[in-house]
């Protein structure tokens, strides 16, 4: 009898971990790095913050009005009969009407406006009549109805965001709104990465028979991007253990974390395991998934390595399932909690038991208004097209076979992910 080894065509596969003891495994492995550096909030998207954030103001600072109307004292205008007060003056937003607003007098107010001492209460302009020098109206009002109050969304000194929390544009707007042109944020991680293959070309180079174009630099470099990492493209690298091995530690020198795609399987080109075995502390493990079931992970010196396996597909799904999770760790960032939601899937899905499976695919919304999932179609891992046109991954558990149409799904949406 032949002795044969696992390999991706077999579902059950003692060896393997799962997806989630591997995640465990990474983050476990990983720390928060503690270097921090002031940026300009133009410069601090996608960047994490280094501490709490505390208002240094009241915001908003002053009572202001919420409605374009009338702004005058609630007291003595709460009667069921005609109210009339005199307009003695106007407050625009940025040219407040300085002097005390007295009994039976209003003046007009607009949006934004500070209101004047002596008054507590807004009426919108559509609810009074306007008769010369006076406003007439007979519904009586709230007090206070109207009135943005100073320090109403945030109180001087109140927390505003927490540490680690990701920079995006509401963040930054709202940092503005405090009048902060800087912020405290974690310094960017370092990540340098390089493929591995003889039949790769980078763009811009004429394709010889047999050749293809390297796409992994490239989805890498733009997933680092959306994560703020400080990036180190070290091109293509040929299948040649002795070039391998200067360039990992090269990468290594100035590195955080190092990435490389390709060369984790057992094909006779596949050296990253010889090298690693000799430079590094490295695990190489067989993760119950599909696709992406090769995965090398461990140290090179004071770097975290990644060996990501070549095909496209794969790259970026264990990208978004591991490297993702354990980057956002060491630079400071909240975990984002991964949504489960769950869709109605449109059609049979292929599936056999043992490994948790990653599937593009399209959400839609059903007739009966409930989410529907399709399948982008053929599965293949060197298929980048299918991440293209999907906009979840359809998570298909390691214990599930095949799906039938019309089955609950569970999938995880791609906007969520980097
Ligand atoms: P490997 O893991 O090196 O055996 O590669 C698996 C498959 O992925 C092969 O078909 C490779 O040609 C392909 N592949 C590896 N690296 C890249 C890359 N950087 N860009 C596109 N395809 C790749
Ligand atoms: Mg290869």
């Amino acid at each position: 009898m032949v002795t044969r080894s696992a390999s991706c065509e077999d579902d059950f596969d003692t060896d393997s971990l799962s997806c989630q003891d591997a995640l465990n495994r990474i983050l476990s492995s990983v720390g928060k790095r503690n270097a921090t550096e002031n940026v300009n909030i133009r410069h601090a998207l996608n960047r994490n913050l280094a501490c709490p954030l505390a208002s240094p103001i009241d915001v908003p600072s002053h009572n202001n009005s919420a409605m374009d109307g009338y702004a005058f004292k609630h007291e003595g205008t709460n009667s069921d009969s005609e109210i009339r007060l005199r307009i003695v003056g106007k407050s625009l937003a940025g040219k407040p009407f300085l002097k005390p607003v007295g009994a039976g007098e209003t003046i007009s107010i607009m949006t934004g406006a500070v209101m004047p001492v002596g008054c507590d209460t807004v009426i919108m302009r559509e609810h009074v009549e306007r008769r010369g020098a006076e406003i007439i109206f007979d519904s009586p009002s709230k007090k206070g109805q109207h009135v943005r109050f100073a320090g109403e969304d945030l109180k001087i000194g109140q927390q505003v965001f927490e540490e680690g929390t990701r920079l995006t544009p509401a963040e930054i707007g709202l940092i503005a709104s405090l009048g902060m042109p800087e912020v405290p944020v974690f310094e960017k991680l370092r990540v340098s990465y390089f493929s591995t293959g003889d039949e790769l070309r980078s763009i811009g180079e004429p394709l010889s028979h047999g050749e293809i174009y390297d796409s992994n630099r490239y989805t890498l470099y733009a997933m680092l991007q959306n994560i703020g990492a400080d990036i180190k493209d070290l091109g293509v690298v040929r299948d040649n253990p002795a070039l391998i091995k200067e360039s990992l530690l090269e990468a290594s020198q100035y590195s955080d974390v190092v990435i490389t795609s390709g060369g984790v399987s057992v094909g006779d080109a596949d050296y990253i395991k010889e090298v690693l075995a000799d430079i590094g502390q490295i695990g190489f493990w067989k993760v119950a998934m599909k696709p992406g079931r090769p995965l090398a992970f461990g140290k090179i010196g004071k770097s975290v390595f990644f060996g990501l396996p070549g095909n496209p597909v794969s790259v970026m799904i264990t990208f978004y399932q591991f490297v993702e999770p354990a980057l956002r760790k060491m630079a400071g960032a909240k975990q984002i909690k991964a949504i489960k939601i769950k869709a109605r899937a449109k059609e049979d899905l292929k599936k056999r038991p043992g490994r948790t499976e990653f599937q593009r695919g399209i959400l839609s919304l059903g007739k009966d208004g409930h989410l529907e999932v399709a399948s982008t179609g053929d599965q293949g891992s060197g298929i980048l097209h299918s991440m293209s046109v999907a906009d979840c991954f359809i998570v298909l558990p390691l214990e599930s076979g095949a799906v039938e149409r019309g089955s609950e799904v569970t999938i995880q949406l791609l906007s969520n992910l980097a």
